[in-house]
């Protein structure tokens, strides 16, 4: 399945919750959801209630939207997560967060998930000092996450770092200037989306 390029707002809206689609404008008065914050569509103010299944596909798509993960690529983190020990649906958010271009927006290089990922593409980012410029690269405890030298003589990056310079890091992530390390897995608790990842499990379970 293509990624999708249609409005984002209206997936936030489809799904009923903020999914910080667009870096700024989703903390504002200007979020499209906080304007309409129903369904988008002729039907979308009438919304159903959800089969049990509905309710799970509806968590997967939240899910996927989110971390911004194509279909296929989602049931190969799922099949991850199922090998792990563990719990499934704990290790699946510990390997959606783990993501190269989750960690990027999460460092505050990027105020977005959409806009890490161009970033990360255009090769803007080391892990352990080498280039990597793809967003679906994993890391792991201990890999070094830092802004390519000269980066910052760029106009777009110094604005994202000024306009980021307070926000608060996630507790699995330490950030030193333009250099981030992963200390630990990333918990649920560190993630700013209510997930109910049972169902997702139960989903792929079926
Ligand atoms: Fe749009 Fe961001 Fe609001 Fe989602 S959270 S509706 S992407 S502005």
């Amino acid at each position: 399945m293509a990624r999708y390029t249609g409005a984002v707002c209206r997936q936030c809206r489809r799904e009923g919750t903020k999914l910080f689609l667009k870096g700024e404008k989703c903390y504002s008065e200007k979020c499209a959801l906080a304007r309409r914050s129903y369904a988008p569509g002729q039907h979308g103010q009438s919304r159903k209630k959800f089969s049990e299944y509905g309710l799970q596909l509806r968590e997967k798509q939240k899910v996927r939207r989110y971390y911004g993960v194509l279909e296929s690529q989602f049931a190969k983190y799922f099949e991850m997560a199922e090998k792990k020990s563990g719990v499934t649906g704990e290790n699946l958010l510990q390997i959606v967060e783990s993501r190269l271009d989750n960690v990027v927006f999460r460092l505050g290089f990027a105020m977005s998930r959409p806009e890490a990922r161009q970033l990360v593409r255009h090769g803007f980012f080391t892990v352990n000092g080498k280039k990597v410029n793809i967003p679906s690269y994993l890391v792991k405890v201990g890999d070094v996450i830092a802004l390519k030298e000269g980066a910052t003589s760029s106009s777009k990056i110094k604005a994202i770092l000024e306009a980021n310079e307070k926000k608060a890091i996630v507790k699995w992530l330490e950030l030193d200037g333009t250099t981030g390390k992963v200390v630990a897995l990333a918990q649920k608790e560190d993630i700013d989306l209510a997930i109910e990842e049972h169902l997702i499990v139960e989903l792929y379970s079926k």
